[in-house]
């Protein structure tokens, strides 16, 4: 018998593969933070002594969800301005308070918060753009969460930076702070086209080439910023995106709700990630992400709840059954967007996006061990014709009982194993204070 650290065996394991296999009674051993092999129960009890054994009778296990698109400190301003649309909810309510409050403290107490919840929702890494992206680095670190941090640039200054020069200054210099982490990984975040001039832009085309690193940027979110483009230079943001060379496989999308046939086969000529975020975009009414048309494309569509304040939770579970509804509407077809597609989008598809997919995204040998227990023995979930149809269309986020994240135990039969709620709670509490006196 070998000895190894962790050995999980599954009712329902459901490893996201190219076949879309959906096993049952199977375990996954892992040794070292890797997964080093998935075979039928009765054979891994044979062959394993682990330390930690956990039977997951009635759970399906899969790998740890992936949020391809977050703004994880805006948690503290979940429900701070509801029922505006973008452009007003930005000027007059988000950035004010932002210009005013945003700082090291705020960013730590607010990231912490957002990862309590995803953690407890099955979400094991999330892509972020924020200010303190080595705050998010930090706390992400500490509680042993993975992370793609996103070194934004943004014209405007902050607390964090005066210009777009000191955004991609600092953000490089976090470049190489952050080299030789296994759990973080960084994207260069340029908030958007009419927030981010050319100069800068094009500053960062070539460092991202030169590093190797995706670009993360919010396009086509709304028709107002389409029109605005054409107004101000006679072209639609994509169309200039792409004469600067931006469009490419290392380039996420993120929303595109306002999209041309035409620019569907541009984004699938030049390999672009689209990041959906369904949610956000019903809330502030931005528009419909032709989903089905640019999978068909070939398009690689991903999945993320943008930041709570305009979701206004940040589970992937709501992300996916919203998806996956809103695809048949758009569409007009009920076949479109099936569950086992949806699951791949904030999987296999979002470690594809960031350039992960050689770590996490599935279960397979010599991945990292980035795996969640979900607990379909519920009223809310029974009985369980497909597992997968469950896990998308019927579960409940609470309904996630253990999360590991490189091998790592972080939620043991929901508790939090690393973070303190208790402590983050008195933290969330005391900055809506100073929230609501602005
Ligand atoms: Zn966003």
């Amino acid at each position: 018998m070998e000895s190894i650290d962790t050995l999980i065996h599954a009712h329902w394991l459901i490893p996201v593969n190219t076949k879309r296999e959906v096993l049952n009674n199977h375990s996954i051993a892992v040794q070292h933070g890797k997964i080093i092999a998935i075979e039928p129960t009765d054979k891994a009890k044979k062959h394993y002594q682990a330390q930690h054994e956990y039977s997951m009778n009635s759970h399906a296990v899969l790998p740890g969800l992936i949020n391809a698109h977050t703004h994880a400190s805006m948690s503290l301003m979940r429900g701070f301005a509801d029922d505006l649309p973008l452009m007003s909810w930005l000027q007059d309510h988000i950035w004010p308070a932002e210009q005013k409050h945003v700082s090291d403290d705020f960013v730590a107490v607010g990231t912490e918060l957002a990862m309590i919840e995803m953690l407890r929702a099955g979400t094991t890494c999330f892509n972020d753009m924020y200010f303190y992206p080595e705050v998010v680095a930090r706390v992400a670190l500490d509680a042993g969460m993975r992370v793609s941090v996103g070194l934004i640039v943004i014209d405007f200054p902050s607390a964090w930076a005066r210009n777009a020069d000191e955004y991609i200054d600092k953000g490089l210099s976090l470049f190489d702070d952050l080299k030789g982490q296994s759990l973080v990984s960084t994207v260069f975040a340029p908030h958007a086209p009419y927030t981010v001039s050319d100069k800068p832009m094009n500053r960062l085309k070539v460092m991202a080439d030169e590093l190797g690193r995706p670009i993360h940027t919010h396009v086509h979110e709304t028709a107002f910023e389409v029109e605005e483009s054409i107004k101000k230079i006679n072209k639609r943001p994509l169309q200039h995106l792409d004469e600067m060379g931006l469009l490419s496989p290392s380039f996420m999308a993120v929303h595109m709700t306002q999209l041309t046939d035409e620019e569907i086969e541009l984004v699938a000529e030049r390999g672009v990630h689209v990041v959906h975020c369904p949610e956000s975009n019903l809330k502030l009414a931005s528009g419909f992400c032709p989903v089905d048309k640019l999978l068909s494309a070939g398009v690689n569509v991903t999945l993320g709840t943008d930041g709570a304040a305009s979701n206004n939770d940040l589970s992937l579970f709501g992300e996916m059954r919203t998806a996956a509804l809103l695809a048949k509407t758009v569409s007009g077809n009920a076949e479109s967007l099936p569950a086992f597609q949806a699951l791949e989008m904030c999987t296999i598809n979002a470690a594809k996006a960031l350039g992960l997919e050689d770590t996490i995204g599935s279960l397979e040998v010599g991945k990292a061990a980035d795996i969640i227990a979900v607990d379909l023995n519920r009223p809310e979930t029974l009985p369980v014709y497909s597992a997968v149809s469950q896990l998308v269309y019927a579960c409940q986020s609470s309904q996630v009982s253990h999360v590991w994240v490189n091998g790592k135990l972080l939620l043991n039969d929901r508790q939090l194993c690393t973070m303190d709620w208790n402590k983050n709670r008195h933290d969330v509490l005391q900055w809506a204070q100073k929230l609501k006196n602005i």
